[in-house]
């Protein structure tokens, strides 16, 4: 798609504000509201997460039937269905409200040759359905979703690759390939997921030939880039650098980054410097900067903002009318995940503003490790939980207020 050109009434002046709960849980039901009420109460324990995991996974794994309830609590709140038409629904509901769905395909382990080809044809079926669909305005992959983690490892470390493994790396790079040019050909952006630091260069690299390829008319294919990287802010700059005089647009999703603890234990364990900025304020300082920087370039670069911070979205709302952009410009988007930051897709979307939301989906038992990671991020990223919470809690005495109940 092409962002959709019809929006809401847009606030024209003035700070924007993240606080108003009505227009955040309006497409939620009380029911609904609820369920979000105990959802978050629950992840907000940590032994909850931490002993309900493995008990879950040991529960599917022998058969027990909890998938039912699992649909009807976790599944529900965080994805869209288990296949792209059971999105359907959450689709149009996001859509009412002018947000868009970035769908994503969520099922992660296995990893087979015949799992990777799958992979990249559900991909391509996103693109279709983006294609005919207006309010998808991008789609998504993992390079883990279509290779061997081990084998990309070996790569980005530059060791020797045994003759089979050229040819396994050639069919790695042949499906990222394939799905990018079906996106150029349909017209359909597409964002590729940044991943561990050692394995990113391969990643870097394959996002890198695919703008060269397909980003010579606007940028279509978007690289992740993790600011609480400390060498990020530079390699985005040169990646700029890079575009201007190659002659391609850069597309650039900018992310703080999700594997910080694990980035930071590895290099302990090996004994080489972290690759992670040494504070958040650090971080926080690169992601705004990186905002600033993309903003400054909008002539040769399209980004996405995707972040819950609300820090980072004011900003960014505020330079795109201090700069006189259209709050609807295609080359400007905020972005967050499904059953997150309602407060901050639904103000920014009322606004005015470009807002799409990851959408997961895929089979009940194969999104698990997805949905358990959600549910780990939400009881470590300090203060995610509580803001949930916060806010759902005022929506809830807001409707009770209002009902006269
Ligand atoms: C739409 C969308 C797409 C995403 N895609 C990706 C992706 O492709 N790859 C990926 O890795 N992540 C991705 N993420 C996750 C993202 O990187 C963050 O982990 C998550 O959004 C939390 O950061 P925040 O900006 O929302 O807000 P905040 O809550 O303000 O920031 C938390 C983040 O700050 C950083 N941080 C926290 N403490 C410190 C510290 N002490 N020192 C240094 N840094 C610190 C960490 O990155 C932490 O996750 C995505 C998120 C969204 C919303």
């Amino acid at each position: 798609m092409q962002p959709s050109t019809e929006r809401p009434n847009a606030t024209q002046s003035g700070t924007i504000s993240f606080d108003n709960t009505e227009i955040a849980f309006r497409s939620k039901s009380d029911s609904e509201l609820n369920r979000a009420y105990w959802l978050f109460k629950m992840i907000a324990s940590n032994t909850l997460v931490k002993v309900g995991t493995p008990i879950t996974n040991f529960a599917l794994n022998i058969g027990l039937p909890i998938t039912g309830i699992i649909k009807k609590t976790i599944f529900e709140h965080f994805c869209g269905g288990e296949t792209i038409e059971g999105c359907d629904h959450t689709i149009a509901q996001l859509a009412a409200q002018h947000v868009g769905t970035i769908l994503d395909y969520s099922v992660e382990g296995e990893e087979t040759e015949s799992a990777f080809d799958h992979v990249c044809e559900e991909t391509i079926e996103t693109i279709q359905k983006a294609a005919t669909n207006p309010h998808i305005p991008f789609s998504v992959f993992k390079v883990t979703g279509l290779g061997r983690f081990e084998l990309l490892e070996k790569v980005n470390a530059k060791q020797q690759l045994s003759p089979s493994e050229v040819e396994e790396f050639e069919r790695v790079k042949a499906r990222v390939d394939k799905i990018c040019h079906f996106a150029h050909q349909h017209h359909v952006a597409v964002l590729v997921d940044g991943e561990h630091s050692w394995i990113q260069d391969v990643i870097d690299d394959m996002a890198r030939d695919m703008m060269m390829k397909y980003n010579r008319e606007k940028p279509l294919i978007y690289n992740t880039y993790q600011l609480y990287r400390h060498d990020i802010l530079a390699a985005l700059k040169t990646d700029l650098y890079l575009a201007k005089e190659s002659g391609f647009f850069l597309g650039a999703k900018l992310v703080r980054g999700a594997y910080m603890e694990i980035e930071r234990e590895r290099a302990a364990e090996y004994g080489y410097p972290s690759p992670i900025q040494p504070n958040k304020s650090s971080s926080d300082r690169d992601y705004n900067e990186g905002i600033r920087f993309c903003l400054d370039n909008l002539d040769r670069i399209g980004f996405m903002a995707g972040t819950h911070n609300e820090d980072s979205c004011r900003l960014l709302a505020m330079e795109i009318d201090q700069r006189g952009i259209a709050r609807n410009d295609s080359r400007v988007y905020f972005a967050q995940l499904l059953g997150m930051s309602d407060n901050l897709s639904f103000n920014l979307s009322e606004s005015g503003y470009n807002v799409a939301k990851y959408m997961p989906y895929g089979p009940v038992k194969a999104v698990m490790p997805y949905l358990f990671r959600r549910a780990q991020e939400n009881t470590s990223v300090a203060g995610q939980t509580s803001r949930e919470l916060a806010l759902i809690t005022r929506e809830k005495k807001r409707r009770k207020t209002k009902a006269g109940r």
